[in-house]
């Protein structure tokens, strides 16, 4: 695949050098980090990375423990409410808050920690049944209940979903336009100006997703090279 092509030139480092001048002024790049060890890790710190996305909150807090302090860590992957603990203590953004039960859970984890923790909300925005997410009606309606507002130790910072696995490029635009009309439309409806965030895009897909507004991209392949999940 032609988005590898600089991989094998220019290594780690280059390729973050090479997404980032590519990246329009105020998007985010999350380096997607899952699978990969602390050596790689380094090499994209020292090009001056430093937020990184993992799916695992085990993998997440032992990298946590070996790495530099001065790393934002995202928890990207779906999130169970038993494993919380295990990043609460130092978490900078969870991305993948999709259902209240969690929200709950990440709120009084924090409390613990004293701390607030950011959070966006994941909408179920593929058609395929295997994603985690909200559904729109259910945030909807959870969202109007004003729940959210008690929740002293969680901020709610925006949205983020995964488009459709499919080369049908008009199905992903299509998905990401429906997910950023939304954003705009509950940031006017429950939050105002701090529900800032949009987390969309992949190695994929995140010009398209930058094109329909996301602010935050998270990429794991382009920068590190395909990933070995048996590691
Ligand atoms: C793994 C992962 C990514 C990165 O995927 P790439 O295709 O390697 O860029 C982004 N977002 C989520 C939620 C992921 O799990």
């Amino acid at each position: 695949m032609a988005i590898f092509d600089f991989l094998s030139t220019m290594g780690i480092a280059g390729n973050i050098k090479g997404i980032k001048e590519q990246l329009p002024a105020g998007v985010e790049l999350v380096a997607v980090s899952k699978t990969y060890g602390e050596a790689e890790i380094m090499q994209a710190y020292d090009a001056g990375q430093r937020i990184f996305g993992e799916s695992r909150p085990q993998e997440l807090r032992a990298k946590y423990e070996a790495l530099p302090r001065d790393i934002r860590w995202h928890m990207i992957g779906h999130l169970q409410t038993n494993k919380v603990k295990y990043i609460a203590p130092f978490v900078d953004l969870i991305h993948s808050v999709d259902s209240c039960k969690l929200f709950e859970v990440i709120d009084s984890q924090a409390e613990k920690c004293g701390r607030v923790i950011d959070v966006l909300l994941e909408v179920r925005i593929a058609q395929e049944d295997t994603k985690h997410g909200w559904d729109e009606d259910h945030l909807v309606s959870w969202l109007d209940t004003g729940e959210f507002r008690e929740a002293a130790n969680i901020r709610i910072r925006g949205l983020m979903g995964i488009a459709s696995n499919t080369e049908d490029t008009d199905r992903i635009y299509s998905e990401f336009t429906a997910l950023s009309r939304l954003h705009g439309w509950m940031k006017e409806e429950y939050f105002g100006p701090e529900f800032d965030m949009l987390s969309m895009g992949m190695t994929s897909d995140y010009r398209i997703a930058i094109e329909c507004g996301s602010n935050m991209v998270r990429i794991g392949s382009m920068i590190f090279g395909e990933r070995d999940y048996l590691k």
